[in-house]
């Protein structure tokens, strides 16, 4: 969530490795990026370095997983539920019900619903030199999801599993630069928000923000939630939504932002593939 400003990092990074920026390729009469939505992936969900930098040319997604993509969602409303109910999952933990709609925009005439999956970092809170020790424990505070509240995101996720709706994902609504000063009012609705806890710290020196995040990054119960909030959602909209990381949509815009660090790709999409695998055998 801290905004970073590094110009001429980016433009280093423009002239070098000349990789796609998604805020160039997206098509406005579609509302969409262009291409197919494992191209989309791709490129939103390359790695996000330190400082908000991105240097990879595309994402490394697992095959099976781009298979997925392009596949039907492939599991019935009964067996989902049936998952939820033995794992004593509530509404209010995965953005609400799954038997309402996604959030959706107005294309032409034309509902279309809800197309994009925004993986976030909160940043914060901050330490000084070092992280306590005990930031993946019940006992950490932050791992309280009454500590979190703040409308700008449709879930939390803590770095113990828990998770908590502020906005249901059958509400519009705009958490990046890119919705915000960009697309504007008509984007509310295509984007799906997701934001997990993860502190910083600040690196040696004097500097305005904290870039600095634990390593590894997220949790394993952090990335078995995030993907059945990914299976929720793209229940919902009744197809495979594109995953996407904050620090790629607003990449090269004023105020860009850097998160999420540290997430590692191949966790969430295995992940979404074993739960898919307990919730066809439930
Ligand atoms: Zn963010």
């Amino acid at each position: 969530m801290k905004n970073l400003l590094f110009p001429i990092l980016f433009a280093f990074n423009i002239l070098i490795i000349q990789a796609q920026i998604p805020s160039e390729e997206f098509d406005k009469t579609k509302m969409e990026y262009k291409g197919s939505k494992s191209m989309q992936a791709k490129m939103l969900m390359r790695h996000v370095d330190i400082w908000g930098k991105i240097n990879e040319k595309e994402a490394k997604l697992d095959v099976t997983y781009l298979e997925l993509l392009n596949s039907s969602i492939g599991i019935t409303k009964e067996q989902l539920q049936k998952h939820l109910h033995s794992k004593n999952i509530t509404n209010n933990e995965i953005g609400g019900d799954i038997n309402s709609p996604i959030s959706h925009i107005i294309v032409g005439n034309k509902k279309v619903f809800a197309k994009y999956f925004v993986i976030h970092d909160v940043s914060s809170p901050v330490y000084k030199t070092d992280f306590p020790t005990n930031i993946n424990d019940e006992s950490w505070s932050f791992n309280n999801v009454n500590k979190w509240s703040k409308k700008v995101t449709h879930v939390y996720l803590t770095r113990t599993g828990k998770s908590k709706t502020v906005a249901d994902f059958s509400e519009g609504l705009r958490a990046t630069k890119f919705e915000l000063k960009i697309l504007g009012v008509p984007s509310r609705g295509l984007y799906v928000h997701i934001e997990l806890v993860q502190p910083r710290v600040y690196p040696p020196g004097n500097i305005k923000n904290a870039p600095v995040a634990p390593k590894p990054g997220f949790t394993n119960a952090q990335y078995e939630k995030l993907a059945l909030l990914y299976i929720c959602s793209s229940f919902r909209k009744g197809e495979w939504l594109v995953p996407a990381f904050h620090a790629n949509i607003d990449q090269n815009l004023n105020d860009s932002h850097d998160d999420p660090q540290n997430f590692e790709t191949q966790k969430f999409t295995d992940n979404v593939l074993k739960i898919l695998l307990e919730i066809k055998k439930t």
